[in-house]
């Protein structure tokens, strides 16, 4: 839930219609770009840690395909983590005055945050459990998606300090080795085609099969096809007739650039709209 499709869900507890997609990824566009220039601050406030894994953990993170948060997690600061809790309400209450009597309650569910909360919310499928019983469905949704903004920072940290073999070849699997969840974007390398999973939690990219099915594992060429809109060159959507899972999928070789991934998911969230028309469904809808 902290990738943009939760935008377009959320966007329905506005009482809005999607029949104007342009607007809405205007809409989401805004929002993003504020939410990803805050993370950039804090990003700057979080300390460097050494990581700890021995000998063994590497061995098995990567014999078994335990993720690495099974070893070693993020520290968190308590304090900028809450600060930035608080920057984070704010600015959806901006964008978004017609939620922010939902974005009240969620802001004092946070009076009450201890430390374990943290390692509760990364071991225990990255949302907030158990949640709230007064929220609405919504409310969970927004409350889960407002703490992974807000953790973000640190997870970015974490990442940052990793080996460059973490999420190589001796990985390949369809989660994130470093969180354990499954990516809602991937892409492929200009220079050798080669195909990189990205995770939307905390940001680690991986290699991948081309064209497997990243739900599903799937690899049956026959079952796997792709679509791609004039509208938004370099992007193709991989469909899965097994699962029925879909993947937006940036092509270098059919593109010269691109923006973050956070914005860049935001932006063709038209290809989400037209895989879920078809029946299919991918991340927002299929949590780990
Ligand atoms: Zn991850
Ligand atoms: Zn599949």
């Amino acid at each position: 839930m902290g990738t943009p499709s939760f935008f377009y869900h959320n966007s329905i507890i506005g009482g809005r219609k999607l029949s104007d997609i342009d607007s809405v990824v205007a809409e989401a566009l805004q929002l993003f770009t504020d939410l990803q220039d805050l993370k950039k601050v804090y990003s700057q406030k979080v300390m460097r840690l050494e990581h700890s894994f021995s000998e063994e953990d590497w061995k098995e993170h990567r014999k078994n395909g335990l993720f690495l948060f099974k070893y070693d997690r993020p520290v968190f600061n308590k304090d900028l983590f809450l600060q930035l809790i608080r920057d984070v309400c704010n600015c959806i209450k901006r964008n978004r005055p017609e939620i922010k009597e939902q974005i009240k309650s969620i802001s004092k569910f946070f009076d009450g945050v201890t430390d374990d909360f943290f390692e509760d919310f990364l071991l225990d499928g990255h949302k907030v459990s158990p949640s709230p019983l007064s929220f609405s469905p919504e409310e969970q949704n927004l409350l889960n998606f407002v703490v992974r903004q807000a953790l973000y920072p640190f997870l970015e940290k974490y990442v940052s300090l990793l080996p460059q073999e973490v999420g190589d070849d001796g990985w390949q699997r369809n989660y994130c080795p470093v969180c354990g969840e499954k990516a809602n974007l991937s892409y492929l390398r200009q220079e050798d085609g080669k195909r990189y999973l990205i995770c939307p939690f905390c940001g680690q990219e991986w290699l991948y099969r081309y064209l497997a099915c990243s739900w599903c594992g799937n690899e049956d060429h026959k079952s796997i096809r792709y679509f791609e809109v004039a509208e938004l060159p370099g992007y193709e959507v991989y469909l899965c007739e097994q699962c029925h899972g879909y993947l937006k999928t940036f092509n270098a070789k059919k593109a010269v650039s691109h923006e973050d991934w956070v914005l860049e998911d935001v932006k063709t969230i038209a290809l989400d709209l037209l895989a879920q028309q078809e029946g299919y469904t991918g991340p927002g809808k299929r949590i780990m």
